[in-house]
């Protein structure tokens, strides 16, 4: 089920009010995104989310297709097939084509290290720890290289700084949407945004602000797709943040990430924030390598 928060009647990455706006999926549709925050991104901001959301989404397709994620060509899927070239034993190469229906579901995903701002480093800390984190249905890999006689090679291409970006996007709409469900329009006045750089393309410091945990959970946090909650960090003597926790696809046992959305700096701005969370039965406490 969908759920769909109000617009706030200006783009939340430019925050430009004179433009036409359209509709934000928190997490893309074709990832199973659930969140729709109405009319909050204008046209030039749209074309540059998308611009990395659709790599990503573009380097899930195998995954995509076997799980029967949203598409908005489900008749072009179902005659899809997907080609390889396989390694055969005199060394030659063969070509195999191999139906949806069954393909082993391989997708790459990351694990990040803590952000750097959480590390207390500068936000030009040339430091991005990420390692590639690769999934595989084993049985349907095993099945399809005995019936086609495929070697079970995949080539993936790493995108760890689009896979950023789109966390970053992820994290800084859904605290946008939240507190806005108790703030309104008050939410831009509640905290300095640190992700909109990074979303807009105008910064590739991708670490200061997204991370995550090197170390994989098999189990899930919650029963849903995706894992999602806002939390607000306070400790002595150390910046006031408010971090989002993601965990997409968590029933693969896929890595946690955390996005630090905000710095959370005057008194106007901790009333505000403190504002969301007393009134908010939907604080999660979820974050894992924070
Ligand atoms: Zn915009």
């Amino acid at each position: 089920m969908l759920t769909i928060y109000p617009s706030l009647g200006k783009c939340i990455y430019c925050q430009n009010d004179r433009v036409d706006l359209t509709d934000e999926h928190i997490i893309p549709l074709s990832l199973q995104g659930l969140l729709v925050f109405d009319d909050a991104s204008c046209v030039p901001c749209a074309r540059l989310t998308n611009k990395f959301e659709s790599k990503v989404i573009q380097s899930l397709e195998h995954f995509r297709v076997r799980y029967n994620v949203n598409t908005r060509n489900p008749a072009d899927r179902k005659k899809k097939t997907f080609l390889f070239w396989s390694k055969q034993a005199d060394g030659t190469k063969k070509r195999v084509t191999i139906p949806h229906s069954e393909l082993p579901a391989t997708a790459m995903l990351y694990k990040f290290g803590r952000a750097n701002i959480l590390q207390g480093w500068p936000a030009d800390t040339p430091i991005f720890e990420w390692l590639p984190v690769p999934y595989s249905d084993g049985i349907a890999l095993k099945a399809a290289m005995e019936k086609y006689g495929w070697d079970g090679s995949l080539q993936f291409k790493t995108i760890p700084n689009e896979f950023a970006q789109m966390l970053a996007k992820i994290g800084h709409s859904y605290a946008i949407a939240e507190l806005s469900k108790v703030l309104g329009v008050r939410t831009f006045d509640s905290f300095v945004p640190l992700c909109a750089d990074i979303i807009l393309g105008n910064a590739k410091n991708y670490s200061y602000v997204v991370g995550g945990s090197l170390e994989l959970k098999k189990e899930a946090d919650s029963t849903s797709d995706h894992f999602i909650g806002l939390g607000f960090i306070q400790q002595p003597g150390r910046p006031k943040l408010l971090v989002v926790s993601v965990r997409l696809f968590q029933q693969m046992g896929t890595p946690h990430h955390h996005i630090v959305v905000g710095r959370v700096e005057t008194d106007v701005q901790v009333r505000l924030v403190k504002e969301y969370f007393s009134d908010s039965a939907t604080v999660q406490q979820s974050f894992h390598g924070i």
